[in-house]
């Protein structure tokens, strides 16, 4: 349509369209028209993100097979009662109350709602909230730098000890998505050779069970990064981090078919472990967490971090002797573990940014951007932006979208 007579779509047509296509179609009717049309106008502003050069959103995909299920409603579909101390409900078009057990109070008027499923977690509702932003007033705590790495989940510049995550999946575990994975790729080959790659149950069974233990991980991972980034935010006054560009670190080691790269399964490898990590998610964290406590989040250039002596600030690559995590300074004769090292040089670049420019540090608009440029602009709230699906369109004040219970 656009590329033929340069017209787009606005959401009312769309609306319209949808009205007629719900008289029509069984399966589009049996979702509330308020959800139907929240994926329309979600879908609008994935466009207008796109289109906006300011933004870094990249073109709207398809949803895959695999993506989480979840819908929104917005504030006049759906409405919140009271029950007990500890359980709600929520009015869900065409089905009713629904009841729900309450993980936090919800201060503010809710203005939407929305309903995730995840397997092994069960259905969530998460409400957006328009609610004053909680701003503390400063803490006036120590400073402290942060390396966040693969071998050293975390080092603080002011500890001795890295902290360290957890492996996210016991041995046994392991063991047992392996065999899962195995299993369904002999069902899949099966299923492709013998059923005109139709799924089997037994297949939807086996994918189900992956599923499962991945959210696991997930819920695992999560959980970590929320007490790092907790951790960070309320006990220090200044966060210097690195501004890593998580898009570069991971990029594909994969190469082109004339250039093809080198090293591909052993950099395919550290990706996994770089995004096990979520450096971005930690500094998306950090940085609304650091309003609500008072501090300041610095993002530093990670240039020559690691390469710095913190003791006398001479830089050579031969400070890294070998390829361990020893840090032997070359002109001071300085040793340290090579990840404190670098987390003392961030402290120390933080410090200095933050007294060079005390405007530039609150929050995101103090970071150095690299193709984000809602961070340079700092116009976008981070606590807006990041969800997909939701009442995107409205400002709604997304500060206590956290998952407010679970769905009984
Ligand atoms: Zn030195």
């Amino acid at each position: 349509m656009w590329d033929g007579r340069r017209i787009g779509l606005s959401t009312s047509a769309q609306c319209r369209t949808l009205a007629q296509a719900r008289k029509e179609i069984d399966w589009i009717a049996s979702l509330p028209s308020a959800a139907g049309q929240d994926v329309l106008r979600s879908l609008n502003q994935a466009y207008q993100n796109w289109w906006n050069p300011e933004h870094p959103a990249a073109r709207p995909t398809f949803k895959r097979r695999s993506s989480a299920l979840s819908f929104s409603l917005p504030h006049d579909a759906t409405d919140v009662r009271h029950v007990s101390r500890k359980w709600s409900e929520v009015w869900v078009p065409k089905m009713g109350w629904v009841r729900f057990r309450r993980h936090r109070p919800i201060n503010g008027v809710v203005r939407g709602a929305t309903f995730s499923y995840s397997p092994g977690g069960g259905w969530k509702v998460s409400f957006g909230v328009a609610a004053k932003p909680i701003l503390a007033p400063p803490s006036n705590k120590g400073a402290v730098g942060v390396d966040f790495g693969v071998a050293c989940s975390a080092y603080l510049s002011s500890e001795d000890a890295p902290r360290l995550m957890a492996p996210t999946l016991t041995k046994g575990e392991e063991q047992r998505l392996l065999g899962l994975e195995r299993r369904k790729a002999r069902q899949l080959a099966f299923a492709k050779r013998h059923n005109d790659g139709t799924y089997s149950n037994r297949l939807k069974k086996t994918n189900q069970e992956i599923a499962q233990l991945r959210a696991r991980q997930a819920r695992r991972r999560n959980d970590f990064t929320h007490k790092l980034t907790c951790d960070l935010a309320k006990n220090h006054g200044l966060v210097g981090i690195e501004d890593l560009s998580v898009k570069n670190m991971t990029a594909s080691a994969k190469g082109t078919v004339e250039e093809p790269g080198t090293n591909v399964r052993a950099k395919a490898g550290l990706n996994r472990e770089i995004l096990n990590n979520a450096p971005f998610e930690r500094s998306r964290q950090l940085t609304y967490k650091v309003r609500r406590h008072g501090a300041v989040l610095v993002k530093v250039p990670p240039r020559n971090t690691s390469r710095r002596c913190s003791n006398c600030a001479v830089i050579d690559a031969q400070n890294r002797p070998g390829c361990g995590r020893t840090f032997a300074c070359v002109a001071c004769g300085h040793q340290d573990h090579a990840d404190h090292n670098a987390a003392r040089n961030i402290e120390l670049l933080a410090r200095t940014r933050a007294h060079a420019d005390p405007t530039q540090t609150a929050g995101p608009a103090g970071a150095r951007s690299k193709g984000r440029a809602h961070d340079s602009t700092g116009r976008r709230k981070p606590s807006q932006g990041r969800k997909a699906v939701g009442g995107s369109v409205k400002p709604i004040r997304s500060e206590q979208s956290g998952p407010m219970g679970r769905v009984a």
